[in-house]
């Protein structure tokens, strides 16, 4: 099992492709952004506390998203490995995983970075905003969230990239063309864990 990341800008389908590689390489996901979704839908006293964040596009200040993620790559379930879908989402965030994993004598496999240009992106979280009716996928919103990314979490892919653990994959295909190429990229650092897991199916 591989311990995993995945990185890329708002709208480039990086929770679709999360879930895709985590059904498929038997990885536990852990989103920060279904977790947080999952608390302001159940009304908790976290849900209450970052809604407001949610809503407006901004990040969860570091102190609470940290501990949510503390608390659970702390669980068993995901001693050997997994898939996380939008954490780190700036250097602190990173420091504060490096401080993890250090902690527990693991360390991170991979960085998997998804891009798209702003125009494709804006396009598909307007689109996607039909379906799921999102609080944060407005207009206004997915401008000012893409703005923090390109601030605050580009530095992320970079720092990861200066470690030699980053693969980058141009998200702008369909759903299947992506997923096949981010397996293929897998597949050249470590080759073991994509073959164990056998071909890549249509969703
Ligand atoms: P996502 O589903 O990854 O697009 O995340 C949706 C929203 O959840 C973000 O716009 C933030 O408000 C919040 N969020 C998710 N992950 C983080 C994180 N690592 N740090 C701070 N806020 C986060």
């Amino acid at each position: 099992m591989l311990r995993m990341l995945i990185i890329g800008p708002p709208g480039c389908g990086k929770g679709t492709q999360a879930d895709r590689l985590s059904r498929h390489l038997g990885i536990p996901g852990v989103s920060t952004g279904d977790v947080f979704r999952e608390h302001v839908k159940n009304l908790t006293p976290l849900g209450q506390e970052v809604k407001e964040h949610l809503d407006g596009g901004d990040l969860v200040p570091d102190s609470l998203t940290n501990r949510m993620v503390r608390d659970r790559l702390d669980q068993d379930d995901v001693r050997n490995g997994f898939l996380l879908d939008g954490y780190p989402r700036n250097t602190a965030q990173l420091a504060e995983l490096d401080t993890m994993l250090t902690a527990a004598g693991q360390s991170l496999d991979v960085a998997l970075q998804l891009t798209a240009d702003d125009a494709e992106l804006v396009r598909r979280v307007l689109q996607r905003a039909t379906v799921t009716g999102r609080s944060d996928d407005t207009e206004e919103v997915i401008r000012h969230r893409l703005k923090l990314y390109y601030r605050e979490t580009e530095p992320v892919a970079e720092m990861y990239s200066e470690r030699g653990i980053l693969l980058s994959v141009d998200g702008t295909g369909t759903e299947d063309e992506v997923f096949s190429q981010l397996l293929a990229a897998l597949r050249t650092s470590f080759p073991a864990a994509v073959a164990d897991a056998g071909p890549a199916t249509p969703d």
